[in-house]
């Protein structure tokens, strides 16, 4: 039973007692007798309580029921619901009633669904936005690694051209400046000078004179890449204005920005420095400390590259004892003066030198000495001569001087010259020679027009072999047919 049905029943009940009371106050007014009266009242309490169950029972069916239905329903649906609906319930109110609840249920669901949908559409919008967060994130990271790579190759394009080292530094630099967005940029290599280790500028970029800083040196432990060269670890400044140990490359460069020195290391050697700035004032994060290593690293190779194929080219054309020109630069020089002479129809002249009893000296202090012998010659030789001329070590104690531009009389003075510097120099062994110092014997020879430079240095060796004839300790001129000896005027 439902409240409602209970409390109109009970309502009911109270009605007719009341109207049946008042009833029975008036049946004496009409003339009852006391019999009826007692009738009366003892019908007024079955009838009120019949009144009020029936009551009760009818709006139980009529109205409660319903409403209990309605609002069990709606309770439920409040709590969680479902899809259920409620019956068709006629077409009065309580009917009209629960059609609109099922209504306003069914718009909940389908604004449910919507809520969900949206939800859904939402959560997958924003895992699509992380993703591409994620996405430029990872592009951004994977461009800039590409662009590392690209300056490592480039670098390493730079080192296995063929040329010279102070061309290869050149081109290291005009790589790395632009690469990585460099204001100045200074390539040290550690060189001896007068027995201390140095650092000394070799390329340099970005200075409004870079004379002023090309050439210019650093002792290790001195300013922050003096630092980097003792501690053998990358420096890095953010803001080179509040750091004193800050030397501005000699204050060649402004005092603001970021600075960074990296060590060239090659094994376990130092072998230089690069030093930069930045216009900004920022901190390096740890991945492109690696691979500014990973530069220097590839530095570092590119000038062990350079420094091995220069050796090997002195070693090529460099006699090693005395690091003279060998044979072959001789020959390619004579050839250079053969078309010069041509040219300009002037005449260069050819001097064959031997040691005298060079054999005797080897035989009495030994091979040492008599290597020591060849050095000095070499030295002493290279020392009497101007620039243009060419001093080459041509076999075991032979050697030749080439003077571009000079007739036979000049070139017989110059071998004169020569032969007296020779005897008069404290060479090795020199004391203990016949005569008591290292003579050498000359032959010189004059080019001449049509005549090919391996011909006249030919006539040359005759003139010398001529002075060995004579006696040794001579210079001796290749004339048309024959030598004679040469005359000081
Ligand atoms: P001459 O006056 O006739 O030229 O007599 P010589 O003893 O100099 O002539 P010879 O050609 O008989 O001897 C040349 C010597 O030079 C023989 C060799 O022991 C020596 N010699 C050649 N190359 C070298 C070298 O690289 N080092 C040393 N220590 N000696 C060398
Ligand atoms: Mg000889
Ligand atoms: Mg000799």
């Amino acid at each position: 039973m439902s409240k409602l049905a209970a409390r109109t029943g009970a309502l009911a009940l109270v009605s007719t007692v009341v109207g049946g009371a008042l009833l029975q106050l008036l049946l004496p007014v009409f003339g009852a007798s006391p019999l009826a009266w007692g009738l009366w009242s003892m019908a007024i309490m079955p009838a009120s309580l019949g009144a009020g169950v029936l009551t009760a029972i009818f709006v139980h069916w009529a109205i409660g029921r319903r409403m209990n239905q309605v609002a069990n329903f709606v309770e439920d649906r409040v709590q969680g619901g479902d899809l259920h609906r409620l019956p068709r319930m006629g077409g009065d109110e309580i009917g009209r009633t629960a059609d609109a609840v099922n209504k306003l249920f069914a718009n909940m669901t389908s604004l449910r669904v919507d809520m969900i949908d949206q939800e859904r559409e939402l959560l997958a919008t924003q895992e699509e936005l992380t993703l591409k967060a994620e996405l430029a994130e990872k592009s951004l990271a994977l461009e800039a690694r590409l662009k590392e790579r690209a300056v490592l190759f480039e670098v390493l394009r730079a080192s296995v051209r063929d040329r010279d080292m102070g061309e290869l530094l050149e081109d290291l630099a005009d790589e790395l400046v632009p690469a990585l967005g460099l204001r100045e940029f200074a390539l040290l290599l550690a060189e001896d000078v007068d027995g201390e280790r140095r650092f000394i500028v070799r390329a340099a970029r970005g200075f409004a004179d870079p004379t002023a800083v090309l050439g210019r040196s650093i002792a290790s432990g001195e300013g922050v890449a003096g630092e980097v060269a003792e501690r053998r670890r990358p420096i890095h400044v953010p803001d080179v204005s509040a750091d004193p140990a800050y030397l501005s490359f000699w204050g060649q460069a402004p005092r603001e920005g970021s600075f960074t020195a990296i060590p060239i290391e090659s094994g376990d050697q130092l072998i230089g420095l690069l030093a930069m700035t930045r216009s900004s004032s920022e901190r390096l994060a740890g991945e492109t400390v690696r691979f500014l290593r990973a530069i220097a690293d590839q530095v570092a190779m590119a000038i062990g590259r350079a420094r091995m194929l220069s050796e090997l080219s002195q070693l090529a054309t460099h006699d090693e004892l005395t690091g003279l020109p060998n044979r072959r630069i001789l020959l390619r020089q004579l050839e250079i003066e053969e078309a010069r002479a041509e040219r300009f129809d002037h005449a260069f002249s050819v001097l064959a030198f031997d040691i005298d009893h060079f054999k005797d000296l080897n035989d009495r202090e030994g091979h040492p000495t008599g290597d020591a012998a060849l050095r000095e010659l070499g030295r002493v030789l290279s020392a009497e001569v101007r620039k243009v001329d060419t001093v080459a070590r041509v076999g075991g104690e032979e050697f030749v001087v080439l003077l571009p531009k000079t007739t036979l009389l000049e070139a017989g003075a110059v071998a004169e010259k020569l032969r007296l510097a020779v005897a008069q120099a404290p060479i090795p062994g020199g004391k203990g020679q016949a005569g008591g110092c290292l003579t050498v014997s000359v032959g010189v020879a004059q080019s001449r027009l049509g005549e090919a430079s391996a011909e006249t240095w030919s006539r040359a060796d005759e003139a010398l072999y001529a002075a060995k004839r004579a006696g040794r300790n001579r210079v001796y001129l290749a004339e048309h047919q024959e030598a004679r000896p040469f005359v000081a005027s």
